[in-house]
């Protein structure tokens, strides 16, 4: 490298930035690697080529490549989603600058506004997340849950593409009704054991009061057995848990002013790949 004239062209960080996770998540080597500041490279041409296509992106693999090759991070999947999420910002910042266009809809006329989204506000709202993260039980159970994973969280919106794919094969190809509901049950049925899957992991004990003592529950199979019995109450007030911890970590929501009308708004910005990399475009 120190011959090579184009030394100083070679592709170099255009940022650092600490994660929301801080690593706390993370197998032990990952996190290792995630607890300091991560160096942000723009994306090559290659990974351009990789996060606009639609076939790559919907298995994840090439939100992977894209993410090692801007950070260096061996092990994406290990990551927190909230991690994946602020570095699709990072990425898209070091790559296109600081703006970002979305579309707002006024709460009071409808109206579409067209905004330009300050990356650099959002990579500044970057917080540790340092909670121990618990709900408590009508029962009295306390479970203490943990962010998602990057891997979770992609095989969940994976699962929900082939929903509706399923959906729509059914839609027209005009089984027989004792087909189509075979079809339907089965589709249902894996969404459901992925959503208890899912909600298994995200547990990370549950405390249960035993008169003045408690007693902290860590083992997976117990936990398993658990959360598969569950009431549709209870499994409810875990996921609104698990929905707001998704949005932990940095700001996700952002404010605006309606063009037409001048109405002040809370607009919310999903970070996903379509967004941010304007996919299939
Ligand atoms: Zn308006």
């Amino acid at each position: 490298m120190s011959d090579n004239p184009l030394k100083s062209y070679v592709r170099t960080p255009k940022l650092q930035v600490l994660l929301p996770s801080r690593g706390k998540w993370g197998d032990a080597e990952t996190a290792s690697k995630i607890t300091g500041e991560i160096p942000v490279y723009p994306m090559t041409s290659k990974d351009e080529v990789m996060i606009k296509n639609p076939d790559a992106l919907l298995n994840g693999e090439s939100v992977a490549s894209v993410l090692k090759s801007c950070t260096g991070i061996e092990n994406v999947y290990d990551l927190t989603n909230n991690d994946v999420e602020f570095l699709l910002v990072a990425i898209r910042y070091a790559t296109n600058g600081n703006e970002m266009e979305i579309d707002a809809v006024c709460p009071n006329d409808q109206h579409v506004n067209r905004v330009a989204v300050d990356l650099e506000r959002i990579l500044d709202s970057v917080e540790e997340m340092d909670k121990t993260y618990q709900t408590k039980l009508e029962n009295g159970l306390k479970v203490n849950l943990r962010p998602m994973s990057f891997k979770n969280a992609q095989r969940l919106s994976l699962n929900a593409f082939q929903e509706a794919t399923t959906l729509q094969t059914i839609n027209d190809a005009k089984l027989p009704q004792t087909e189509r509901i075979k079809v339907f049950n089965k589709s249902f049925e894996a969404i459901a054991d992925l959503a208890v899957e899912t909600m298994i992991d995200a547990i990370v004990s549950v405390v249960v009061p035993e008169g003045d003592e408690e007693k902290t529950v860590t083992d997976k199979k117990f936990i398993g057995e658990w959360v598969k019995g569950m009431s549709s109450a209870e499994a409810k007030k875990i996921q609104e848990k698990l929905d707001e911890m998704n949005k932990e970590g940095f700001d996700h929501s952002y404010n605006v002013v309606c063009e037409e009308c001048g109405t002040k708004f809370k607009t919310s910005i999903e970070f996903n790949v379509s967004n941010f990399f304007g996919t299939g475009s």
